[in-house]
């Protein structure tokens, strides 16, 4: 794999990924490209064992081909639109639990939940059409769930007054964010749910993606006080998503035992309050996908702006936009086409091909174009891009009318393509003169 470091101590040349050529990969679908490696993404879902239910939140990467893979490791899905109702369907999961309850002593399990802040009218009738449990973030959603429901189970999602995330826009929790149901509000939620018919069975809290585990452990706290407030009716908790992974040089991986046993000490407290037993999920989405995915780009012009040097590549942030959204940092590497490349390494600015000056993937968060040191590139040369695998391709656009790239997974050295590449004809479609 990998042969130079950076100063940062991160490579910077790859020849392979999961044991295929980067060269072939590109050469046998085209770039941009997303590759998936199946083995990373199985290590991380085996990570969470510990936990009752680990629930992908699909939304950081919804290829049918991912769900079928963490499906296949016992992973429960999220969904957040009817969209991702449809695909946790396609790629095989039931639509409500078991009758039967668990061998485990637990409460069946919810295979899909679908969390949301409101049902549009598409949603409300896939939630009643299928039986898919809802996880109510507004009190509006109770009534409108009951009348299509009736005598329906529910989660209530609950902001509970403080929040987290790496940037504001993606801080879940607090008067600043819109999520949840607002935790001074529980009773008179509990009466609009007697009221309404159903039974409150679960509570969840989910406050953003952090890099601080004592932050998102306050969670558990906030969450045991509601929980009281709710009472017997309770079967689930669900601690949320928001695992963070090393993205930086230096960044390195949570203390997941820790993490578990913080919040497996609260869910022990409540079941001796409740004289029963609670399942205790997880929800990841960032954490089971990112370190699997990399974005394979082509340099395609290599210039001077005065002192500066830019790698142009056919990727843009219609390709990947996490960069030009909230200043993400991605490690890159290079894939040389032709032999070694040289071990001294340049500062470099890497863009693409979009008409738009926040084309940038390496700029800081309030975009100012910053540098990579990477080795001397030139046209033909591949660049990957790393950590891509999580709210990388599901936020990709038609933005200057570029096709969505194709999807790759590979699994036991075996490229398998798992979207194709977005034709011409796919780029009009529906439309008309
Ligand atoms: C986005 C989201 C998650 C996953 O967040 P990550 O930071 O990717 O782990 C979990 N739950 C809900 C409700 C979400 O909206």
């Amino acid at each position: 794999m990998s042969t130079t470091s950076s100063p940062a101590e991160q490579p910077v040349l790859r020849d392979t990924i999961a044991g295929v050529r980067v060269a072939d990969l590109a050469r046998s679908h085209g770039t941009p490209l997303y590759v998936y490696d199946a083995e990373i993404i199985r290590r991380r879902c085996r990570d969470l064992a510990a936990w009752d239910t680990v629930r992908f939140a699909q939304k950081a990467c919804s290829n049918l081909a991912v769900l079928a893979l963490v499906r296949s490791e016992g992973v429960m899905v999220d969904a957040v639109s009817t969209g991702e109702i449809h695909r946790a369907l396609a790629a095989g999961y039931a639509a409500h639990a078991a009758k039967a309850p668990a061998t485990d002593g637990l409460p069946p399990v919810h295979p899909i939940v679908y969390t949301a802040d409101i049902f549009d009218r598409e949603s409300l009738d896939a939630v009643a059409k299928h039986g898919i449990h809802v996880n109510c973030g507004s009190a509006d959603m109770i009534e409108q769930v009951a009348e299509r429901v009736p005598g329906a189970e529910i989660t209530l999602r609950v902001n509970p007054g403080f929040g987290h995330g790496h940037s504001q826009k993606t801080n879940t929790g607090g008067e600043g964010s819109k999520h949840g149901i607002w935790h001074g509000e529980i009773p008179e939620v509990l009466r609009r749910a007697e009221w309404a018919g159903l039974a409150v069975t679960g509570l969840h809290m989910h406050i953003g993606s952090g890099t601080d585990l004592a932050h998102l452990a306050e969670v558990a706290g906030a969450l045991e006080r509601v929980a009281g407030e709710i009472g017997r009716s309770l079967t689930t908790i669900s601690a949320g998503g928001g695992l963070p992974v090393p993205y930086k040089p230096g960044e390195v991986h949570a203390d997941l035992s820790g993490y578990f046993q913080l919040w497996d000490t609260t869910r022990r407290r409540l079941e001796d309050r409740f004289g029963h037993r609670l399942r205790l999920e997880i929800e990841p989405g960032r954490y089971l996908t990112a370190e699997s995915g990399f974005v394979i780009t082509e340099i395609r012009a290599v210039k001077k702006q005065g002192g500066r040097k830019y790698l142009l590549v056919d990727a843009g942030f219609n390709t990947l936009a996490r960069p030009v959204l909230y200043g993400s940092y991605h490690p890159m590497s290079l894939c040389p086409q032709a032999g070694a490349a040289s071990e001294t390494l340049e500062e470099v600015a890497v863009g693409g091909p979009l008409c738009e000056s926040g084309d940038i993937f390496t700029q800081t968060d309030g975009g100012f174009v910053a540098t990579r040191p990477l080795p001397p590139a030139a046209v033909g040369d591949y660049l990957v891009i790393e950590i891509a695998g999580a709210y990388g391709f599901v936020m990709a656009s038609n933005y200057n009318s570029k096709p969505l790239p194709a999807e790759v997974l590979v699994d036991g050295g075996k490229a398998r393509l798992v979207r194709a590449r977005q034709t011409p004809e796919d780029l009009v479609r529906g439309e008309c003169v």
